[in-house]
């Protein structure tokens, strides 16, 4: 898909662009916010999987720039945002950067060592791992994502705090929303309009931590696996009957942002330039300073430029022989 077409095709990739984000995903966060109001008070936040950058850049965007600017911050109060990502990502005001993985519990300790004894207001996680195509296999890995970013949340999130995760629907969407009422008294899947109909993500958005009373971080999988294991149905506590008759779980499922918005399925046209020339297509905001698929791209270069040498030195020698 070239440039042009993928502007026209995907309305928030143009937008982006166009308002300086990093990835189209920005919307999503932004359009959560618009129905959740999940930057309220927050003056600490943790963004994990936060590469190449977006959703940093709506924290930083959204608490950081107008604290600086207030003439009433002072150092000391600006908020403190810390994102985590296995891959590194060009600076942004006012975040500070890990780089590391979100299921080592020395990650976990490094942001814990950012607060400095304080705790978050809000933890967001947008992890994915490499998808598949296999949906089970993407709803297991992306759920396993999902329970290191509670682990890091019962470490650093304060009692009260909000967290927001990427989920992937599936048939253990109901144990992953059960899991999280552990830790939340209200849970809430959304879709943005941001995020494409074809897209099997979602949005877990969870208000108000109030982990169970006594509850210790060294206990976090003991009480997950009492609600049940992701993928492993016939493990399931099935004693309290959660899942039948009038006990069956039902999951609050919105779709948010504005419903008269831009729809991420349609097409629009191209806007043509007031002086009449042809559409110029933007060049991404940031693009990734070391993508995982880098060494992919440079080892496909090289066994290109070695087949078409292999090519070339067949062919020359035919040519010369028609050449005869
Ligand atoms: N929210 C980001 C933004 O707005 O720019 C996009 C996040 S992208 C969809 C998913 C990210 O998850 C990738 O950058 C990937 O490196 C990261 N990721 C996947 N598994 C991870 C892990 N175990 N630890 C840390 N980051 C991880």
């Amino acid at each position: 898909m070239g440039k042009a077409s993928k502007d026209k095709r995907d309305i928030y990739y143009r937008k982006a662009k166009e308002e300086g984000w990093r990835a189209r995903s920005a919307f999503k966060l932004l359009q959560i916010d618009e129905e959740f109001d999940i930057f309220r008070g927050v003056k600490r936040a943790v963004d994990l999987c936060a590469a190449p950058g977006s959703w940093s850049q709506v924290l930083s965007r959204k608490l950081y720039v107008p604290a600086k600017s207030s003439t009433e911050s002072r150092d000391g109060d600006l908020p403190l945002i810390v994102a985590i990502d296995l891959q590194p990502m060009a600076p942004i005001d006012g975040v500070i950067q890990v780089q590391g993985d979100i299921t080592n519990a020395r990650t976990a300790e490094v942001v814990i060592k950012h607060f400095d004894g304080c705790k978050a207001d809000l933890v967001v996680c947008d992890g994915a791992p490499d998808v598949t195509g296999l949906h089970d296999m993407d709803e297991f890995v992306q759920s396993q994502l999902i329970l290191a970013a509670l682990t890091i949340v019962t470490h650093v999130l304060r009692v009260g705090g909000k967290f927001v995760a990427k989920i992937f629907r599936g048939k253990d969407t109901s144990l992953l929303y059960s899991q999280l009422k552990l830790f939340f008294p209200y849970v809430t899947f959304a879709k943005p309009k941001s995020s494409r109909n074809s897209s099997i993500e979602a949005f877990a958005v969870c208000e108000n931590y109030s982990p169970p009373e006594g509850f210790n971080q060294k206990d976090l999988y003991h009480l997950l696996e009492k609600v049940g294991t992701p993928c492993g149905s016939d493990n399931l506590d099935c004693s309290s009957g959660w899942l039948e008759g009038a006990n069956k779980v039902y999951i609050p499922f919105l779709a948010c942002g504005d419903l008269n918005g831009y729809d991420s399925d349609r097409s629009y046209p191209l806007p043509s330039s007031a002086d009449g020339s042809s559409y110029q297509s933007l060049d991404p905001v940031q693009p990734p300073i070391a993508p995982p698929y880098k060494t992919a791209i440079e080892l496909k270069k090289a066994s290109s430029h070695e087949y078409l040498r292999g090519a070339t030195s067949k062919v020359q020698p035919l040519a010369e022989a028609f050449r005869r």
